[in-house]
């Protein structure tokens, strides 16, 4: 179970506990500990092998005890033991805008009311209005939550969230005054989803805030206000997206895009080390600390305090430190500074290194295109090689192709390689991995293809044992290139399937099989954590759209943000080679 799972669930249950009224000071406890858990780099899974877990901060006996259980049933019985008494859709309602435990304790006591649907409803009838403790004012924007909530359940996709936002950065960077617009935050740091969007303007004179802020919040795309003052505004957009807008002087700047882009763990640590230098960094700048003693470095303590040395840029904040400037996709905590101090931090990939993409559906099954209409569109791109690689026939809701249809398709390649110049076009399948971890065409077949992708597409609930052993037997088959989408994630909608991915990665070294990084924006899988070990072991990773239609291939813009957050080097990705040099991976196992 993947630590992001295992904070969920402890979420939850902290979510019910309060609701069904449980000790104050337990809550708190537990919700320290979700936040470690949050924060974790490594697997829990490991640090319960080395038998660790109450070694974390906040991770006491009990939450020890749960996440032990989790990771060896992946059941947590206590929440069982909760869920019999309160409602487990109550802790739903608690993530609402405006409701939180108590009043969600409240609305099921005296209204029955446990689900967004019913509180609409009770809402609706001034039911909701008539309860103490919540006035008009609060029913409104509960309504305007359970809104929010049904348009976009969790968070954005960060692919989405540029779209949703585009238009606003065009009518904001209109406005004279501002010399600099950024995105910080998480969307900065290219994660794949983002919850809300941080603007940071730069402005020089005071007078010309006020047109600023004015230009922020009557773009036509807010939805409503939420603040409106001098140096920071917030509103929410139509698409449900909230977006804050600071406004900064050019002293600060830099030191507040570093600190507002985070990650938190990394502004941490880089507080650490101004602090042992005698420094204190805060988003205002970095001070030569005064007069010392008990300031912990908190960002809203005063900003005059000791004499500011750098902040109009991030590379003067970084340099006040003796670090080099670190890309925001690096900022997890996961030794970006260490790298940085000891000049070894990764060139990380460009999307124009790559070379191809391996992955591609046409019309022979569930693409949208043609065989011809792709590779003209893979060589208008640029690029030196493509694969086709439509399903095989055990995907039947995807029409896969049998054996037969495959070689039709093979004379439509030939005729689109003789038609499409100045790109090599790779003869491929996306072969599915059946339930036994055999593959879904014969080897006679397989023998011929250029490329065989291999892939999971049903048998989602098995555990992990057997689907990691499923997968392990297809990477053993020796004709087979790449494993893609290892994790069947699908972002906000389907939870990756129970596989032990470091058994996975071995497997993949040892047998010479790739992995890939499929930048499809709902899948980004392999994640970065992954792709990030991947490197570590030396397993090549490939990076593809899985397009089902020409404008697909441009996936890969926004995909490669997930194989820098893994620092993926040019080197480490086997499509950045040239046509000989991807020539002879494939041929790797001859001769
Ligand atoms: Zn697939
Ligand atoms: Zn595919």
């Amino acid at each position: 179970m993947e630590n992001i799972e295992i904070a969920r669930r402890l979420e939850e249950l902290a979510d019910l506990l309060e609701i069904q009224g449980a000790n104050p000071f337990r809550i708190r406890a537990y919700r320290n500990a979700i936040r470690t858990v949050s924060g974790l780099t490594r697997p829990l899974s490991e640090v319960a092998a080395e038998d660790a877990l109450t070694d974390l901060p906040g991770i006491g006996k009990d939450i020890g005890g749960y996440i032990g259980e989790l990771l060896d049933t992946g059941k947590l019985s206590i929440l069982d033991e909760v869920t019999a008494e309160v409602p487990r859709e109550l802790a739903t309602l608690t993530r609402l805008d405006g409701v939180g435990p108590k009043k969600a304790r409240k609305l099921w006591k005296e209204l029955d009311v446990t689900t967004p649907d019913e509180l609409e409803a009770a809402a609706k009838e001034g039911r909701v209005a008539a309860l103490s403790g919540f006035g008009q004012k609060s029913v409104e924007k509960i309504l305007r939550a359970i809104e929010d909530f049904r348009k976009h359940q969790g968070r954005f996709l960060r692919a989405e969230a540029v779209q949703y936002l585009r238009p606003l950065l065009v009518h904001v960077e209109g406005v004279e005054a501002i010399r600099r617009l950024e995105v910080a935050g998480s969307y900065r740091r290219g994660k794949e989803t983002v919850g809300d969007i941080d603007l940071l303007a730069l402005v020089e004179g005071d007078d010309d805030r006020a047109g600023v802020m004015e230009a922020f919040t009557t773009f036509p795309g807010v939805d409503r206000i939420e603040m409106s003052g001098e140096t920071r505004g917030s509103v929410v957009l139509t698409s449900g997206l909230p977006v804050d807008l600071r406004i900064l002087g050019p002293e600060s700047y830099g030191a507040a895009l570093h600190y507002f882009t985070g990650s938190k763990e990394h502004n941490v640590e880089i507080r650490k080390r101004a602090q042992k230098r005698g420094l204190r960094v805060s988003e205002y700048g970095v001070f030569e600390e005064e007069g010392k003693g008990g300031d912990d470095g908190d960002a809203n303590s005063d900003p005059h305090a000791g004499r500011r040395i750098a902040g109009a840029t991030e590379e003067e904040v970084f340099g006040a430190l003796d670090l080099p400037f670190i890309p925001p996709v690096l900022r997890e905590n996961r030794g970006e500074i260490q790298a940085a101090d000891q000049g070894a931090l990764p060139k990380l990939v460009e999307a124009d290194q790559l070379r191809g993409d391996l992955h591609m559906h046409t019309t022979w099954s569930d693409g949208r295109d043609s065989v011809r209409a792709m590779a003209e569109a893979c060589r208008d791109r640029g690029y030196a090689y493509m694969a086709i690689t439509d399903h095989s026939q055990a995907v039947t809701v995807a029409r896969g192709l049998t054996p037969e249809r495959l070689r039709e398709q093979w004379v439509e390649i030939d005729e689109a390689r003789d038609q499409v110049e100045g790109i090599q076009i790779l003869r491929g399948c996306e072969v599915d991995i059946l339930k036994d971890g055999s593959l879904d065409l014969p080897d006679d077949v397989l023998a011929e293809l250029d490329i065989v992708l291999v892939a999971v597409h049903s048998h989602f609930d098995l555990d992990q044992a057997t689907q990691t052993e499923r997968i392990l037997t297809a990477l053993r088959h020796p004709l087979v290139d790449i494993l893609v989408h290892p994790t069947g994630r699908l972002i906000n909608r389907r939870e990756p399937y129970a596989l032990d991915m470091e058994a996975v990665l071995q497997a993949a070294l040892e047998h010479d099989v790739a992995v890939e990084l499929n930048t499809n924006p709902r899948r980004l899988d392999l994640h970065d954590r992954h792709l990030f070990r991947a490197r570590e072991l030396g397993v090549p990773v490939v990076i593809s759209t899985d397009a089902h239609r020409t404008a697909q291939l441009a996936y890969v813009d926004e995909g490669i943000h997930q194989a820098r957050r893994g620092w993926l080097e040019a080197g480490d990705v086997l499509n950045t080679r040239d046509r000989d040099g991807m020539q002879a991976w494939l041929k790797r196992r001859e001769g």
